[in-house]
């Protein structure tokens, strides 16, 4: 083997294709048994169908993460919107829904935003004053731009109030749109992080904000077929191994896993920060700073309900639930097709959730489905599940230790996960790019 990766995530998986399809010869070492890390699927203990342990959603400036996807044969497996699209049930119960016409960016946002009737006027108007720092926040994307959309300290929040955004607006369309890609209420999370999200989504082509579905349960939609991809061409994938890296002084000796060793001289660290320490065995000085970095880092959870009706009850892939528990509902028919009616309510930055008793959340979830889908009504819950994730994603809140790059000082040890320093907050995207950045930066060592 070339090169041994350590995580069998998106950056992992992404990472050893890159370097698969660049000629090396790779060895995937995954701890859990089966693969996709924090985007995967389990079977339901019931129903025995395929669960995703939270829903995804791509969105079309995942660059990256559709080019990895075609790599492996797989970008079949997710269905993306033309443009933009999405329907929004307020608390009174109205079903506005925001369209951004095929215009030339920021003008499909700016246009739809004005024609949304979820809005009175004065909130459509404020969506003008965010033209400018939305110009900033591109500029910034440039090489070697020194443009500051937001500062450091700011919340998204205070950002979207100094920039105009109406009370209204907030609730209905950036609360959403922020909590989704930071999964961090508004009030704590950082604004620059979000600006960039704003600049990526809101660029060049106006598809880069359309969303996009998973229409296969997570493992099967990527991490299988990444397995397949690499395994075809001489690499080995192996589930249940928990791997430690040997390192001394400023080198790495050797990878350990379910009892075998290899020497190597190239590894990569494709864990999540919370699970570095942990893989780092030796005396590697060097490294300290990064582990104690890793070792500050805060998390953010996220809670997932599932709930199963006795008959569909949704026309629609997903549709959004602002100013409730839980922002975002979908019909898990985009995955199952044919009868199924299994939806699942999605909660981010769901510290005031991730503790509540499961009965206790699942009558939050039915509740606020009984008041924003009058179809849910006459309908029969006949099973429903939780599933917590503690440690989703990696917290964005201002005073956070500063992310790691690539390249450590430890000769041969490369990081990759969505947590090194990409701009991007723990996202499917951020993991794909930290994950070929460290291919490229093992290529070019
Ligand atoms: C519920 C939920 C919903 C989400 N929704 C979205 C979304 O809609 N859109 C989006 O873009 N992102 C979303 N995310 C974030 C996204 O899932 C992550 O950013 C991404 O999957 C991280 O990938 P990764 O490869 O960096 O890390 P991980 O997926 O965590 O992979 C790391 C792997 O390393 C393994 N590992 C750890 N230690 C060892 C060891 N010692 N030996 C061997 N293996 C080890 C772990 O078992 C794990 O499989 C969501 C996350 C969650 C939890």
């Amino acid at each position: 083997m070339d090169v041994v990766i350590v995580g069998a995530g998106f950056a992992g998986l992404s990472a050893a294709v890159r370097l698969t399809r660049e000629g090396a010869r790779v060895l995937v070492l995954e701890a859990r048994s089966r693969l996709g890390g924090r985007a995967t699927a389990f079977a339901d203990r019931e129903t025995g169908e395929l669960v995703d342990n939270g829903q995804h959603v791509l969105l079309g400036c995942y660059t990256e993460t559709f080019a990895f996807l075609r790599e492996i044969g797989a970008d079949r497996h997710v269905s993306l919107q033309p443009n933009l699209g999405v329907t929004m049930i307020d608390r009174a119960g109205r079903r506005p829904r925001l369209v951004c016409p095929a215009l030339p960016p920021p003008l499909h946002l700016l246009a739809g935003v004005m024609d949304w009737n979820a809005l009175g006027w004065a909130d459509r108007w404020s969506i003008l004053r965010m033209a400018a720092p939305l110009r900033i926040a591109r500029r910034a994307l440039e090489p070697g731009a020194h443009a500051l959309a937001a500062s450091p300290g700011e919340t998204v929040e205070r950002w979207l109030m100094h920039n105009g955004q109406t009370p209204r607006l907030r609730e209905m369309l950036w609360e959403p749109l922020a909590l989704a890609a930071l999964n961090q209420p508004i009030g704590q999370a950082a604004a620059p992080v979000f600006a960039r999200v704003l600049a990526e989504m809101f660029g060049a082509d106006p598809r880069a904000a359309a969303i996009a579905l998973p229409t296969k349960p997570l493992h099967q939609m990527y991490a299988e077929p990444a397995r397949l991809y690499i395994e075809a061409r001489g690499g080995s994938v192996r589930t249940g191994t928990t791997a430690k890296i040997r390192a001394e002084g400023d080198a790495v000796l050797s990878v350990d896993a379910a009892g075998e060793r290899w020497d190597i001289d190239t590894v990569i660290s494709a864990v999540p920060w919370f699970a570095l320490p942990d893989l780092i065995e030796g005396r590697v000085p060097a490294l300290e700073p990064t582990l104690d970095r890793a070792r500050r880092m805060e998390s953010s959870p996220m809670v997932t309900v599932n709930l199963w009706f006795d008959r569909q009850v949704m026309d629609e892939p997903f549709v959004g639930l602002p100013g409730r528990a839980m922002q975002w509902v979908f019909d898990k028919r985009t995955v199952f097709g044919g009868d199924a009616s299994h939806l699942s309510l999605v909660a981010s930055g769901a510290s005031p959730l991730v503790h509540l008793e499961n009965d206790a959340l699942i009558a939050r979830a039915h509740d606020e489905l009984l008041d924003a889908l009058p179809a849910v009504r006459p309908a029969k819950l006949v099973r429903a599940t939780v599933i917590r994730e503690p440690r989703a994603t990696f917290s964005l809140a201002p005073g956070q230790p500063a992310r790691p790059a690539t390249a450590t000082p430890v000769r041969g040890l490369f990081l990759a996960g969505d947590w090194i320093d990409t701009g991007l907050p723990a996202t499917i995207e951020s993991a794909v790019r930290s994950g070929h950045l460290a291919a490229h930066a093992v290529m070019t060592k």
